[in-house]
């Protein structure tokens, strides 16, 4: 309800008739996944309980139903806030020209981002393609966005009936029948829960957060992508409730990397506004021709946290139960699917896109673009992560690991990440036994890092 201009601006306009229209068939192959459906079912009740039971749902083609509805009930104005999707962005455009001819004004407002992709372009007026650059010119050296807005005081409700049919939030089946998060309790979808998040986060994460940030059993990171992502949370309100002066070094750092991250979310929306094909297409061509390998059980295997590669395994199943990765955990699953196991990205994004909570098509794809090396301002293909060496850099007291994990628990925190290399008196005081208790592992890591290595220098000869 707050920072929310579309909403602001038709409470200014009149009476307010707010509706969500769930449009799976525009969308195409970038339907939401389970566990976004999952967040959306309770976010879209709590935006309801806001608005006193007013908000009206719709399932169907938005780009019918909107102007259908806008016609019956006599709109004057419709508005909304932006969304990036190269699927939405269509959708709306031809939403806008319908409402025009009708003679309705429509609005459409920057409810999501702290600049419009199209405001932050290089002096020749193309797009960045290089996230130093973009962040300096783009939010260094600009002055901070405008003021969020506060919630609007009083609303006056739209109360005539309307011709469409409507459903109950419940009706939109959006809760899945074969998969439920395990700890729905952890998370809280709405404005409520967003902005406990921001202020948990303030008052626990944020110092340290620089350094925490890369330890998954750590409490630094703000849990805020999802919140983020359906619009519960401006990133103007996070901008606005970090502390203005830096009180010492270490915490100038951290703010300093906090709202990097930020603009690492508005980069990977610049992107895929000025490159629609990012979900599907490798930003650099050359990658069209990469031997990428079909082995469906070594997917699974990935998919389902059996690797035998414990903070690979340990990642792929904090995913699953609870609908969430950390980043430093989904940067190294990522490259052990992308690297290790040569499987196309593509792939892995859809695992992710069905199963994050936060599941953005602009940050899921730009991201998978930069682990696998072929996307703009990427990591470079030839920096594999060692899997071992980061569980054990990254969780050193394998707190993590052994949450998700827990057939390995019992192991000493020196084999803790590399199993396979222990004796076998300590795997058998440990109550491990590999093939049986825990996967051995699915490939062997340095044999895999060459193949990946050679397969990628044969694409550069060919280049
Ligand atoms: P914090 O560390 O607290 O960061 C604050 C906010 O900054 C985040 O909420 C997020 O909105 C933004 N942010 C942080 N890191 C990134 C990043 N690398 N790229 C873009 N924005 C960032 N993030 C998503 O929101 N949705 C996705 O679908 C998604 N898929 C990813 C897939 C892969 C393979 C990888 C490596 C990363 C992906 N990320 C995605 C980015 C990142 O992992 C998450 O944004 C972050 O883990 C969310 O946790 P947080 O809110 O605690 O982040």
């Amino acid at each position: 309800m707050s920072d929310n201009p579309a909403l602001s601006a038709a409470v200014a306009a009149g009476r307010l008739l707010p509706i969500y229209i769930l449009d799976d068939k525009n969308a195409g192959n970038y339907r939401m996944g389970g566990a976004s459906r999952w967040w959306l079912h309770h976010s879209l009740n709590a935006l309801n309980s806001s608005l006193g039971g007013k908000l009206r749902v719709y399932c169907g083609d938005a780009a019918e139903i909107l102007p259908k509805l806008a016609q019956e009930t006599g709109a004057r104005t419709v508005t909304w806030n932006r969304c990036y999707e190269p699927w939405r962005v269509q959708r709306d455009k031809k939403i806008l020209a319908e409402l025009k001819q009708s003679g309705i004004e429509a609005i459409s407002m920057n409810g999501s981002l702290l600049r419009e992709p199209w405001d932050v372009r290089k002096a020749d007026g193309t797009p960045y393609r290089v996230f130093t650059p973009y962040f300096r010119k783009g939010y260094l050296e600009r002055p901070v966005p405008e003021k969020p807005l506060s919630s609007p005081e009083k609303i006056m409700f739209f109360d005539g009936d309307t011709i469409e049919s409507t459903a109950a939030i419940s009706d939109l089946g959006l809760l899945p029948s074969n998969w439920d998060l395990k700890k729905p309790t952890v998370w809280k979808p709405g404005e409520k829960g967003a902005q406990d998040r921001l202020h948990h986060f303030l008052d626990n994460g944020l110092e340290g957060y620089n350094k925490g940030r890369n330890y998954p059993a750590a409490e630094n990171c703000s849990y805020l992508s999802p919140h983020l992502h359906f619009g519960e949370i401006s990133p103007r309100q996070v901008s606005y409730a970090l502390p203005f002066r830096e009180q010492s070094v270490q915490c100038e750092e951290d703010l300093r990397q906090f709202r990097m991250e930020l603009v690492w979310r508005e980069f990977s929306h610049s992107l895929l506004y000025f490159s629609p094909e990012l979900p599907h297409k490798n930003l650099q061509e050359k990658f069209d021709s990469f031997s990428w390998r079909k082995d469906p059980a070594d997917l699974q295997a990935w998919q389902k946290g059996q690797t035998g590669i414990p903070i690979v395994d340990a990642g792929m199943r904090e995913l699953w139960q609870t609908g969430f990765m950390h980043n430093r955990v989904r940067m190294v699953a990522a490259s052990f699917l992308v690297k290790n196991l040569m499987i196309d990205w593509r792939e892995g994004a859809r695992w992710f896109w069905d199963c994050l909570i936060d599941a953005d098509l602009a940050n899921n794809s730009a991201s998978w673009q930069w682990v696998a090396g072929c996307g703009a301002d990427a990591a470079p293909f030839f920096r594999i992560f060692n899997p071992a060496t980061q569980g054990t850099r990254f969780d050193p007291q394998g707190d993590y690991t052994r949450k998700y994990v827990p057939e390995l628990a019992a192991l000493p925190d020196k084999w803790l990440f590399n199993p396979w290399d222990a004796p076998q008196t300590v795997l058998k005081e440990a109550n491990v036994t590999l093939g049986e208790t825990y996967p051995h592992p699915i490939v062997d890591l340095k044999i895999s890092r060459q193949r990946a290595l050679d397969a990628y220098a044969a694409l550069k000869s060919a280049d």
